[in-house]
């Protein structure tokens, strides 16, 4: 991701099974309790609608400066334009808990654009270059569900740096909030030789009706969906609130088996098929009647028991589909088959033939961290080989499309001039890393520049090895899981650790989980390894040992999950 800063401090234990509050007292099911807000976020989304928070950013505090803001906008609304305020510099995690949010805030921004499905053209990635370099240092990271975010920007330039996107058809509405987030979709939508459906349709469908419309921005938390048609399940389907897979139904054609009620933090719950079939002509009106069902019966009273997961758990995908066909369809939908297990390769890495006779081409920056002059570079890069579309990827890849065959050594050439990397080893290749110290305000550990210092050893030590398969790694800041801790085939949680009676920073293990888009026929989570925790300057040891342990121990084709 990754970042998200809309995480909440964790309150289930990690692992814990996902239990819908108890019915005591209400729970703010608008459709049940009724509308009276029963916690301080209910209170100033119903207090004043927060996308009009834009207004006062732009005639108000943009002028002022960064005192003048009210504090429910700053730590509030201005979620709803996706900006969030960036963690002090120099605070070590250590602190994080003891600290209060004003104290660990700088007056600087993350602002998130908002690229569904991470689509974008030559134009649109040099006005975000040029963003980068002008207001946010440079600095541009790929998010997990293939955003993209700036840094260090300043109240007063964020008129100004919405204008210039707003020119080019980007935008930043609805970026984080309790809002329908920016969709995944399949980075390979439209041109890949295997596709079972082409989801772009749906998506743009999607964000020309329902985003920023006010009907929808108040929501019981955010609310993340996904669409792929690739055989390949590249979207993450189970950990999504709503995913749409696609299908092949032996009756009705090409069209989406339907998932709900996925999601990681720390009460990790994979999403379940409510064995329905929709046709693409459905698709639009199904998400309408599964976001509003969100809206009016998910709970309300406790944060961190919102999410549509929690719904799910008391009502089960029976009655969801009761609910959603009876009360917001009115109308039976067909029953349908379940995706076929995983096939191709959904990180997309490397050299690939689209339908139309062209190439994609598939390269990891490293870490998931760009910046402005190589997204200048790119741009520049795709004009030379004649390409005018690029895509982001939930794996915090880059794909650059439509190249033609005479072409593709040119442009692979160029984006490793760039650091971007077509064939990168395993550890590279596998490994995603959330936003953590540098950036994060609920960070307890450092993560980008650890991994930037360990990948590259990991797969330097292990390359005598006959590693064929991959092994995936997350490394997280904190408990909030914003790149995955329970589903990677190891997942770091991070945290101070003390060894030898000196505190330090580390993570806890945990280990065996993963995903469709991880290539398992069926999804899991991780399991906590107790007691075992690493420390941050032991992890390259610690990970070498494993792999080769699994390499010792294996039978066969057995993978590390089934290990
Ligand atoms: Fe998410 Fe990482 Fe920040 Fe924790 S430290 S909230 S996992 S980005």
């Amino acid at each position: 991701m990754t970042v998200h800063t809309d995480a909440q401090p964790p309150s289930p234990a990690p692992g814990a099974s996902v239990r819908p509050p108890r019915k005591a007292r209400s729970n703010g099911q608008w459709s049940v309790d009724g509308q009276t807000p029963l916690n301080a976020n209910e209170v100033f989304k119903q207090e004043g609608a927060p996308l009009d928070v834009r207004e006062r950013i732009e005639t108000v505090y943009a002028t002022e400066g960064f005192e003048s803001i009210d504090p429910d906008d700053l730590r509030g609304r201005f979620r709803w334009w996706g900006l969030y305020t960036q963690r002090k510099q120099g605070i070590d995690g250590g602190r994080t808990a003891q600290l209060d949010v004003a104290e660990l805030e700088d007056h600087y921004f993350l602002q998130r654009i908002r690229l569904d499905g991470g689509s974008l053209s030559r134009e649109q990635l040099r006005v975000i270059g040029r963003i980068s370099n002008d207001f946010a240092r440079g600095t541009a990271d790929i998010t997990d569900r293939q955003n993209i975010q700036l840094h260090w920007v300043r109240i007063e330039d964020v008129p100004e740096l919405w204008r210039r996107l707003e020119e080019v058809g980007l935008t930043t509405i609805e970026g984080c909030g309790d809002t329908p987030r920016g969709f995944l979709v399949s980075p390979v939508a439209g041109i890949a030789k295997d596709e079972i459906i082409d989801p772009t349709p749906l998506a743009q469908a999607i964000r020309q009706t329902y985003l920023g419309d006010p009907e929808l921005a108040n929501l019981p938390r955010k609310f993340k969906t996904a669409i792929s048609g690739s055989p390949a399940l590249d979207v993450l389907h189970e950990i999504n609130d709503i995913s749409f897979v696609g299908v092949e139904h032996p009756e009705l054609g090409a069209g989406y088996d339907l998932w709900v009620g996925g999601a990681l933090s720390t009460a990790p719950r994979l999403g379940e098929r409510l064995g329905v079939f929709v046709s693409p002509q459905d698709a639009l009106e199904v998400w309408y009647g599964v976001i509003r069902i969100f809206r009016d019966y998910g709970y309300r009273r406790l944060r961190n028991k919102a999410r549509l997961k929690f719904l799910m758990a008391e009502w089960g995908p029976q009655r969801f589909r009761e609910v959603l066909q009876d009360e917001y369809l009115g109308r039976a939908l067909p029953d349908g088959p379940a995706p076929a297990a995983p096939s191709g390769d959904s990180d997309h890495i490397g050299v690939h033939e689209q339908k139309d006779g062209r190439f994609w081409i598939g390269a990891k920056p490293p870490v998931g961290r760009l910046d402005g002059d190589t997204l200048l570079g790119l741009a520049d890069l795709a004009e030379s080989v004649g390409s005018d579309r690029v895509r982001t990827t939930p794996l915090q890849n880059l794909l650059l499309l439509d190249v033609p065959a005479e072409r593709v050594e040119e442009a692979v050439a160029g984006l490793r001039e760039l650091g971007l990397e077509p064939n990168p080893g395993n550890f590279q290749r596998n490994t995603l890393a959330c936003t953590g110290l540098e950036f994060c305000k609920l960070a307890i550990v450092e993560t980008k520049s650890l991994a930037a210092q360990v990948l590259a050893e990991l797969d330097e030590r292990l390359a005598d090895t006959d590693l064929d398969r991959r092994v995936t790694m997350t490394i997280n800041g904190c408990p909030n899981s914003c790149v995955r801790i329970q589903t990677a085939d190891i997942g770091l949680k991070g945290q101070i650790i003390t060894v030898d009676g000196e505190q330090m920073p580390g993570f806890q293990v945990h280990l065996g989980g993963g995903l469709a888009t991880d290539g398992r026929p069926e999804a899991g989570l991780g399991r906590t390894v107790r007691g075992l925790k690493v420390p941050a300057k032991g992890l390259v040891d610690y990970v070498e040992r494993l792999v080769r342990r699994y390499l010792d121990e294996r039978h066969d084709e057995e993978s590390f999950a089934q290990w």
